[in-house]
């Protein structure tokens, strides 16, 4: 098992916990090094940093960037960034700015599939405003009795093709790659095999495209063991990675104690054939 976890959500994205508190759990949980990912804001890492250093782990910046990839959202973790960089904080403003509007229309298309006035209470559930989501919406539609948790209001509202959800055009696949470059982090493509589950999923032969066009813009490494990934996608993913002579990244994606498939840390080991993104920054 390892002790490293390189992606997980505060409350300055969609997370329940503080960056203060979300540290403090995966410490408690003997995570030795960790990176904060948030949905495009960067906001946290100061906090986190200072948490995680004062109890001896070692921290890594991150962030996750929407992208919008022909007809697909990805999302793309930027690991051991300057988040100071003025074009990736630049760039994560740009990403950020369409948010309420957005959260507006999901609001209207849910009032006409019934579910009426729901923005004030997804705002409560946002401790960050400028970072408004459909996990914000979806505890809102949980606490008002709508559905009984979390993963029930995307299948039946905010899932691609469902009554609340709205398109969006989040930041291009080039472009986030090259903040995280510029950034002098590592791109790691996030969670592929969710990409490739539901109704509006990508085929294998589009998921080679992408992680073809992945690596060739600068993208270097790949999300292999992830919370959202079965035994067998490990195995795909790893296979893919050597393929595309991509690293590979490890990280929970936990969101809260109740909500997450995992929790923090204690992640299964990478499959033996694949490189570590980490050799590229920590210390050992
Ligand atoms: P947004 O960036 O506002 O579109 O929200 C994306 C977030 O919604 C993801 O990062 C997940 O936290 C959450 N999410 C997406 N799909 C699901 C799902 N099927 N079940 C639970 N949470 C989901
Ligand atoms: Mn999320
Ligand atoms: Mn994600
Ligand atoms: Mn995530």
């Amino acid at each position: 098992m390892l002790d490293y976890d390189f992606h997980c959500h505060s409350n300055i994205s969609d997370g329940t916990l503080t960056p203060t508190e979300l540290v403090q759990r995966a410490a408690g949980r003997g995570v030795k090094a960790m990176a904060l990912t948030d949905h495009d804001d960067v906001d946290g890492l100061d906090e986190a940093r200072a948490v995680a250093e004062s109890l001896g782990m070692q921290f890594i910046n991150g962030v996750e960037i929407s992208v919008s990839w022909r007809s697909h959202t990805l999302h793309i973790v930027g690991l051991n960034v300057d988040h100071h960089y003025p074009p990736l904080v630049e760039g994560l403003s740009g990403v950020r700015s369409g948010r309420g509007a957005r959260a507006q229309k999901m609001s209207d298309e849910l009032a006409k599939a019934g579910v009426g006035g729901v923005l004030a209470g997804a705002y409560k559930y946002a401790s960050n405003p400028n970072m408004i989501g459909r996990t914000h919406f979806a505890r809102y539609l949980v606490e008002s009795g709508q559905c009984k948790d979390v993963k029930s209001v995307f299948n039946r509202y905010l899932a691609k093709g469902k009554p609340g959800y709205v398109p969006h055009q989040w930041a291009n696949l080039a472009d986030a790659i090259s903040w995280i470059n510029g950034a002098g982090g590592v791109a790691v493509l996030a969670h592929p095999g969710r990409y490739m589950v539901g109704k509006h999923s990508m085929g294998k032969k589009t998921m080679l495209e992408l992680l073809a066009e992945f690596a060739e813009l600068g993208g270097r490494a790949v999300e292999v063991v992830t919370g959202s990934h079965t035994q067998e996608q490990y195995a795909e993913f790893a296979r893919y990675a050597e393929q595309f002579n991509l690293l590979s990244s490890v990280g929970s994606d936990f969101h809260g104690p109740q909500e997450s498939y995992r929790d923090l840390g204690r992640l299964p080991d990478l499959p033996l054939i694949c490189r570590p993104v980490w050799q590229l920054f920590l210390v050992q």
